[in-house]
């Protein structure tokens, strides 16, 4: 069913010396660990483990029976002992005395605390039922694709049984709850020797006597599924291939115009970040026959169609006569008609407690040819709701190659979409940060003033490219900056910003990697001195590409996305008191930093009726952290002063009005002011941060 990779089998990775001396949870932990790391087992958060464990009561000093299960929220890849909820078995089976039938099931969920054991505070999830009533003491649920394409084909039973026989039995389609967990329970008890169950449209449930045999059973029953399918459905994947696929450098190019274009047109409510993903097993399903009518039946598993929407927005571009200006003019409607979709969707199913409609924008966007591109409040969840997109699309592959695939309803849909227990779930999601969503580009992004800058941004929840053409401290600044935020937050870019083809093409990657722009820092700079009669014409020249032209050049490229991402924009320059205030022996520093602060004036102007801001921040002698402050400027400086260069930062101090010194931090904190919407209201202002300086006084 799978291209080559994914066809081959899973390994067990089982290890007796590892387990050897765990305690039960200890096992239940490296278990989870091991199925959660394969995404061909269960997806990014998907699924669920348990084990009944004996343990020592608190309160009684007796053993007693517990349920270790993952809790709510977690993902079993990545869980740690605190992510599973422990409950009293027996509290768990007297729940069953006050059960009042299907229509009321969503209540137990609030009885699910009180059988809480040992006062944990992981909350338990809405599948808790599902692997408490199971009879088994360790209990497996999982999502594979290889399962799933059996679960959502039209002959899902059959099939079961055609791979299975009495092994692995079957159980119709059901949200997952308190009346699931019963269903469960019935099934085990009619089917002693079972070894597991297919849950229609959703996974696979299996379990065993101990740890290790629950883990090797789930491995050896998906095997057996993947197996299957490489033997039965060997025709071409999708029905064949109708369109032709772009090459890779072609692709990137469409994708870097459609994303800024699509961001700015879903970005109403939130700012959303972006994520595009070309790899083999989306190329094939977009250059396919069946692309439009599998992308039209929808997802199938819960948890796929909760990350992407129930359907996808097919882009309408033909790979085979591109012309991506086209494709471009007809994106306003195609968002239009998917959204008026939407809604339609949600009057014809929503119920009288429903919660207000949602986010109506596709979060999902195939282009033909050229690859996927998903939207979402940030990148994690964007890159995530792409790994999910796959996770369908291997479905349907599979299920579309040896049967007919088939959709969940779409009232089944909307009904776990709007489930009360699933707002309530978002409702406890913390206010989002004052940057979430916001995509920043950096020059000098590397340097003591860039990075406390992206630091200070990412603080705040926004995406940042650091841009800087030292690649040695580039990388290390990244990789600070992802171990404090997390891999996806921070990206970087060799970008020389004097030259025109790097700064176009360092701008290209920032738009492939988050989608879109939001806020320039134009903070690049060097910093030079010497008397004008012995001011070279190339030290002169320097200064003015570096500073005057490369500020123009980064700025012309974010004006262009912005204009085309239509969402306003947000630039901050990194001028210097010495754009305003004449300092001696530094005529060609000074006057190109005179040139930044006027066109910032120009650009203002400029921008204004795109919502473009335009702001300045004057530093003034931060040494710390600055590559600038290193060698012959401080050197130089120190001269001009007739001083030690240790005694620099001490002068610095003393001459400015409030005796401080001015640190990164400092500067870093009134660019966040003037890139946030704190400042929405200032265009064409200046800052200065340089501890008072009478003479840079504005006027
Ligand atoms: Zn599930």
């Amino acid at each position: 069913m799978l291209d080559k990779h994914q066809g081959a089998r899973l390994a067990n990775l089982w290890d007796d010396g590892k387990a050897a001396g765990m305690t039960e949870p200890e096992k239940l932990l490296y278990r989870s660990n091991l199925l959660g790391s394969d995404k061909r087992i269960t997806n990014y958060g998907g699924g669920n483990t348990s084990a009944k464990v004996m343990e020592k009561d608190p309160l009684t000093g007796e053993m007693v029976e517990v349920l270790w299960v993952k809790g709510s929220g977690g993902d079993v890849g990545t869980i740690k002992m605190d992510g599973f909820s422990t409950l009293y078995m027996d509290k768990l089976r007297a729940l069953k005395g006050i059960y009042r039938g299907v229509e009321f099931e969503d209540e137990m969920v609030g009885y699910l605390p009180h059988c809480t054991f040992n006062l944990n505070p992981r909350a338990a999830s809405i599948d808790t039922p599902l692997h408490a009533y199971v009879p088994k003491p360790h209990v497996d649920h999982m999502h594979p694709d290889a399962i799933i394409a059996i679960a959502a084909s039209k002959n899902s039973r059959e099939l079961t049984s055609k791979i299975f026989g009495d092994e692995i039995g079957w159980l119709p389609w059901k949200r997952p709850g308190y009346e699931l967990g019963l269903w469960l329970e019935k099934f085990c008890q009619e089917n002693p020797d079972a070894r597991g169950v297919v849950l229609e449209s959703h996974g696979l449930f299996t379990w065993g006597d101990t740890a290790k045999e629950a883990y090797e059973t789930t491995i050896e029953i998906i095997n057996r599924a993947i197996a299957w399918f490489e033997t039965e459905n060997t025709g071409p994947a999708f029905g064949g291939r109708s369109k032709p696929v772009l090459a890779a450098a072609d692709r990137a190019a469409i994708a870097k115009k459609l994303m800024p274009v699509i961001r700015g047109l879903v970005s109403a409510g939130e700012s959303k970040v972006g994520h595009f993903d070309d790899s083999q097993a989306v190329l094939d399903f977009v250059t396919s026959t069946s692309l439009e009518p599998l992308a039209a039946l929808g997802t199938s598993c819960p948890d796929h169609f909760l990350r992407t929407k129930i359907r996808p927005l097919v882009v309408d571009f033909d790979p085979a006569q591109p012309d991506v200006g086209n494709t471009l003019a007809g994106l306003p409607e195609a968002i239009a008609t998917y959204r008026a979709d939407y809604a339609a969707y949600y009057e014809r199913c929503k119920r009288a407690d429903s919660p207000a409609m949602r986010d109506p924008n596709a979060v999902v966007y195939l282009v033909p040819g050229v690859g996927m591109i998903t939207f979402a409040k940030d990148k994690a969840t964007a890159r995530i709701s792409a790994e999910f997109y796959v996770n369908a699309i291997n479905v349907m592959r599979g299920a579309s190659g040896v049967s007919t695939y088939v959709g969940l309803p779409e009232q089944e849909a909307f009904d776990i979409e709007y489930w009360l227990l699933e707002e309530a779930k978002l409702q406890r999601m913390p206010k989002p940060k004052s940057l979430a969503g916001r995509i920043a580009l950096v020059t000098g992004g590397a340097g003591g003033i860039g990075k406390a800058t992206a630091n200070r941004l990412m603080q705040e929840g926004a995406c940042v490219v650091l841009a800087d053409i030292d690649e040695t401290a580039l990388e290390a600044a990244q990789t600070e900056l992802s171990t404090r935020y997390g891999k996806d937050f921070v990206r970087s870019v060799n970008m020389n910003v004097t030259s025109e083809a790097a700064v176009e093409s360092g701008f290209g990657d920032a738009l492939l990697a988050f989608g879109g722009l939001d806020i320039l820092v134009s903070n690049a700079g060097l910093a030079t001195s010497a008397a004008v009669e012995d001011t070279t014409l190339a030290l002169w020249n320097k200064n003015m590409d570096i500073l005057a032209t490369g500020y123009f050049l980064v700025s012309r490229e974010a004006f262009r996305i912005f204009r085309n991402q239509k969402a306003g924009g947000n630039v901050v320059f990194v001028a210097s008191k010495n754009g305003l205030a004449a300092s001696p022996g530094a005529s060609a520093y000074c006057t190109a930093k005179a040139a930044e602060i006027h066109l910032a004036r120009c650009l203002a102007l400029e921008g204004a009726s795109a919502q473009i801001r335009v702001n300045v921040v004057n530093p003034d002698a931060v040494l710390r952290g600055s590559k600038i402050w290193t060698g012959e400027w401080k050197e130089q400086r120190a001269a001009a002063y007739k001083m030690d260069v240790d005694e620099l930062e001490a002068h610095y101090r003393e001459r400015s009005m409030l005796k401080l010194s001015v640190f990164p931090e400092d500067i870093a904190e009134a660019i966040y002011f003037l890139a946030s919407d704190m400042s929405a209201k200032s265009t064409g202002n200046m800052v200065n941060v340089d501890a008072g300086n009478a003479q840079s006084f504005t006027r």
